[in-house]
């Protein structure tokens, strides 16, 4: 949004005191993202009125998926929002932008276009530092009961992999050295190739990895459904591609897959887990988790700790079931009281908290290349990542930004990692 609209004369500002517009980006996924939108809407306003106070106009737009899901009943709740945009017609916000000057009150813009988004937002990425996102795939057609993804983001959408490469390749030119690859459901990436035929991730993380330059690879979210083969051999046989991994599994009870039409059973997950740790042994998992689904009982939320025993969780995320309008779940019969859902959620976060502990501190006395981002907490130091996205803090000269170097790992803190540069990578700067 940012690089869309800086043709029009706007650059990022500090604070939205005084700033000439203000852009609330939102999240639909959960209520309780989405409640947060007027409460920060409110305290808006306050500066909005400041700035007309002063002579000034400040333009409010809410984008994202609330925008999206909530439309003109947004305006209405908080006329206080000039303009509503979805996540699809973001290229159109200049345009929107030019309608509110001329006077028009409100605008809102939640289409699903026609034409490709991709192809009309700026080329020029803005590339802050070493590491970059880059956007291949949109939309899911999954429909699993709890979300809402299918529909405030459309059907499932690949980009082209020419795009893909070329956009790559500007960010690397840019000083990306990591590039993430993001898509509501990455996985099922199946983009036009140059040949004409059709290409998935794995050969999309294959193509990308010849890049010279770039010397690390991400992607994230997958879902378990489309793990193929070729990603899989991908994760074993090219280097570049991070042994880190987000697979969210949900829940660990058949029963509660099903109504969540999670399309896999628990067997094909700890399957694929283990084929996947065969490609690749030194790879670590995450996984998102949501407790009190409709219908959870007290052994089905067993079979869920149960899993994750099995598994062992380097991170993980977890949630209590939020009912979402509109999805299939929220009107299903046996839906879990909030105290229930409560507890559940504090055992479960009880041992993934011990796994991701024990992870970190497994860390101690190894030795891991490090992604030099950019100056650390303290004078001296620099931030960096693990391959396993882990914030590193090591005592480094400013050379080493952009750069991978070896560290001896000598402190672990529940989210971050001390350690020292080993001897032969500060030879080589
Ligand atoms: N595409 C990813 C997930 C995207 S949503 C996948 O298929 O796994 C991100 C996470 O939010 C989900 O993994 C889920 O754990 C959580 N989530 C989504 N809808 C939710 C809901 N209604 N209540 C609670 N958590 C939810
Ligand atoms: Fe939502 Fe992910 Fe399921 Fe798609 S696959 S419906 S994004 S949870």
């Amino acid at each position: 949004m940012a690089d869309v609209l800086a043709p029009l004369g706007y650059a990022p500002a500090e604070d939205a005191e005084g700033a000439d517009m203000v852009i609330l980006n939102t999240c639909h996924i959960r209520e309780k993202a989405a409640e947060k939108v007027y409460s920060e809407l409110g305290r808006i306003r306050g500066a909005k009125e400041r700035k007309a106070r002063a002579g000034g106009r400040m333009i409010v737009a809410v984008a994202g998926c609330v925008a999206q899901a909530e439309g003109a009943e947004l305006m209405r709740r908080a006329p206080v929002a000039d303009m509503v945009v979805g996540p699809q017609s973001y290229h159109r916000l200049p345009e929107m932008v030019a309608r509110i000057t001329r006077g028009a009150g409100h605008v809102l813009n939640t289409d699903f276009p026609v034409e490709d988004k991709f192809d009309h937002l700026p080329e020029a990425v803005s590339v802050s530092g070493p590491t970059a996102f880059l956007t291949i795939q949109e939309g899911c057609d999954k429909f699993c009961t709890f979300c809402v993804v299918p529909y405030t983001r459309g059907a499932e959408y690949s980009r082209p992999a020419l795009a893909v490469i070329d956009e790559a390749r500007r960010l690397v030119s840019g000083g990306a050295r990591e590039i993430t690859l993001l898509g509501q459901n990455v996985n099922a990436y199946h983009g036009e190739a140059p040949d004409g035929g059709v290409w998935g991730l794995g050969r999309l993380c294959r193509e990308l990895a010849q890049l010279p330059g770039l010397e690390r690879v991400r992607y994230t979210t997958s879902h378990p459904r489309d793990m193929d083969d070729e990603l899989i051999a991908a994760h074993a046989e090219v280097p570049e591609l991070m042994p880190y991994l987000h697979l969210p599994v949900q829940s660990g009870s058949d029963r509660v897959l099903v109504a969540m039409n999670r399309r896999h059973t628990r067997r094909d997950y700890l399957g694929l887990v283990e084929r996947i740790r065969a490609a690749r042994p030194d790879l670590a998992l995450s996984s998102d988790f949501i407790v009190g689904f409709p219908g959870e009982s007290d052994r089905d939320f067993e079979d869920t700790m149960d899993l994750v025993r099995e598994v062992g969780y380097a991170q993980s995320f977890s949630f209590k079931y939020s009912p979402r309008p509109g999805t299939p779940g929220a009107t299903m019969a046996g839906q879990v009281p909030n105290d229930v859902k409560a507890a559940r959620l504090a055992a479960l976060q009880d041992l993934l908290n011990a796994q991701a502990r024990a992870f970190q501190c497994s860390m101690v006395g190894r030795r891991l290349p490090v992604l030099f981002e950019k100056p650390g907490r303290h004078p001296g130091q620099l931030a960096g990542r693990s391959p396993y996205l882990q914030p590193v803090h090591v005592e480094a000269p400013t050379a080493l930004i952009g750069r991978i170097a070896e560290i001896e790992v000598t402190g672990a803190e529940a989210n971050s990692l001390a350690g020292r540069i080993a001897e032969q990578s500060l030879e080589a700067v």
